[in-house]
C-alpha cells in the first residue's frame, strides 16, 4: 500500500486514519505501488482458500492484525440446468451465502476489522441494513472488540439475531439507512469508533473486490464476459471494476472486456434511473420500498461512479419488483439448489429480463453475483413458498401426490 488518493481531485495522503479528501472532502481510495507487487497465477497454487490469498493487493501492513473467519474463496457454480432453462449458453452463480455469517460482506469486513485493530481502535461498529451488521459483529467477535451495530429499525429480525449473538449492541434508529449513516457519522469523533464503512472505509471497500479476484481465478484465470452485480450504495459494483483493473495491471488476467451490469429493486432504484435516463447525476430515493431490505439504500454514495463503469464497460443497468425478485429466488433455488437473500432475486429477475429483452444474447456467458443467504430474510420469503401439504399417515392419502411416469 501506497497512499490514500482522492477519488475526484487526485491529491494523495499518508494511508492514515484520514477518510476523505483534506480539500474537496471527496472519498478517498487505496493506492498501491503496483509496479514492486509480483504476482504470477503459479503462486496461488498452495495458499490459504480464503481471500487472504490476495494479500499484497489488501492494505494490511501488519500481517499478525489480520482477523480470518475464512472469508473468501466461496464456490463458482457452472450452472448448466438454470442456463438451458433460461436459453443462454454459459450462466455461473458466485456463491457468497458460502461466508462465515453468510454474505459478501465478511470480505470487506474482515478487511475493516482486521484494519481497525492495526490502527489502535479500542471499539469497533457499522452502519447496516443486516448483512454487514452480522459481519462486523463476527469479527470484531474474534478480534475480542466492543461492537456497536447502527441499523435502520425496520431490517429483518433474523439479521437482528445474527448481530446480537455475536455480542454486538445493536442500535435500532428510528429512521431510514441514510438517517442511522449520518448518525453513526458523528458519533466517531464524539466516541472514538472505527465505524467500518465510514471512517474506515476506504480499507473497507478493498475487501469487497476479492470477489471478482477469486472469479478470475476460478475461470482460469481470465474475466467473465458479462457480470450482474446488486446495487445498494454501488460500492460493490465499483470494486469489481476496480479489481479487474488491478488483475489487468499486474497481468494476472490478459484482456478486459467485462460488461458490468447493475440491478436494483424497482423501489429503490435511483441508479437505474439515472442510466435509463441518460442522466449523470443520482436523485435519492427519500422512502425505499422493496423486500430487498439490503439494497436499500436511497442516497447511493457510490452511485455516480457505479453509473460511469456501468457506462464506460459497455453494460446496463435494470430493475426488477418485489414480485419479480421472489420468482427469481425461486428460479435460482429450485435449479440450482442455492438459495439467496432478495438480493440475488433481483440479480436472477434482471439477468432473466435482460435476456428476454435480448440486451444478454444466447450466445455469452454471465456471472451472477450472489451475495447473502435467503435465511436471513425468511420472513420475508415464508410468503411466497406453498403451504406444507398436510396428510393423515394413510398410504392412500399419498395418492396423486406423485409425479408418476407413465411409460415405466
Ligand atoms: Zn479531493
Amino acid at each position: 500500500m501506497k497512499a490514500l488518493k482522492c477519488r475526484e481531485c487526485g491529491k494523495e495522503f499518508l494511508p492514515t486514519k484520514i477518510y476523505a479528501c483534506e480539500h474537496c472532502f471527496a472519498p478517498l481510495e487505496v493506492i498501491y505501488d503496483m509496479d514492486s507487487i509480483r504476482l504470477y497465477r503459479g503462486f496461488f497454487k498452495n495458499r490459504p482458500r480464503t481471500l487472504w490469498r490476495y494479500h499484497e493487493l489488501l492494505p494490511i501492513k501488519d500481517k499478525t492484525k489480520i482477523v480470518d473467519l475464512g472469508a473468501g474463496y466461496t464456490p463458482l457454480h457452472n450452472c448448466d440446468r438454470l442456463a438451458r432453462k433460461l436459453g443462454i449458453r454459459k450462466l455461473y452463480i458466485k456463491d457468497d451465502t458460502i461466508n462465515p455469517t453468510n454474505s459478501f460482506k465478511d470480505r470487506p469486513a474482515t478487511v475493516a476489522v482486521s484494519k481497525a485493530l492495526e490502527f489502535g481502535f479500542k471499539n469497533i461498529g457499522c452502519v447496516s441494513t443486516g448483512n454487514l451488521a452480522a459481519a462486523t459483529a463476527a469479527h470484531a467477535a474474534k478480534a475480542g472488540m466492543p461492537c456497536y451495530v447502527f441499523i435502520p429499525f425496520d431490517i429483518e429480525m433474523n439479521k437482528v439475531l445474527q448481530a446480537a449473538i455475536y455480542g454486538a449492541k445493536i442500535i435500532a434508529v428510528k429512521g431510514t439507512y441514510d438517517e442511522a449513516n449520518r448518525l453513526a457519522a458523528e458519533a466517531i469523533d464524539e466516541y472514538g469508533l472505527a465505524i467500518v464503512n465510514v471512517n474506515i472505509r476506504p480499507y473497507y471497500v478493498e475487501g469487497s473486490k476479492t470477489l471478482i479476484f477469486e472469479i478470475c481465478e476460478q475461470l482460469g484465470w481470465r474475466a467473465p464476459d458479462n457480470i450482474i452485480v446488486p446495487m445498494g450504495s454501488g460500492a460493490l459494483l465499483c470494486s469489481i471494476w476496480r479489481g479487474l483493473k488491478q488483475f489487468m495491471e499486474i497481468g494476472l488476467i490478459n484482456g478486459l472486456e467485462t460488461r458490468i451490469i447493475g440491478a436494483q429493486p424497482e423501489g429503490c432504484s435511483p441508479i437505474v434511473k439515472a442510466f435509463k435516463s441518460n442522466l449523470n447525476d443520482i436523485f435519492p430515493i427519500e422512502k425505499p420500498r422493496t423486500i430487498a431490505k439490503s439494497l436499500a439504500i436511497g442516497d447511493p454514495g457510490d452511485g455516480i461512479y457505479a453509473l460511469k463503469i456501468i457506462r464506460e464497460s459497455n453494460g446496463v443497468a435494470e430493475s426488477a419488483s418485489d414480485e419479480e425478485i421472489l420468482e427469481g429466488i425461486k428460479l435460482l433455488a429450485e435449479n440450482e439448489g442455492i438459495f439467496t437473500e432478495p438480493a440475488g432475486g433481483v440479480t436472477m429477475a434482471v439477468l432473466k429480463k435482460l435476456i428476454e429483452s435480448g440486451e444478454i444474447s444466447r450466445d455469452e456467458e454471465v456471472v451472477c453475483c450472489i451475495t447473502g443467504s435467503g435465511f436471513k430474510s425468511s420472513e420475508t420469503i415464508l410468503e411466497a413458498i406453498p403451504k406444507p401439504i398436510e396428510i393423515n399417515p394413510l398410504l392412500k392419502e399419498l395418492k396423486n401426490l406423485f409425479e408418476v411416469n407413465d411409460h415405466e
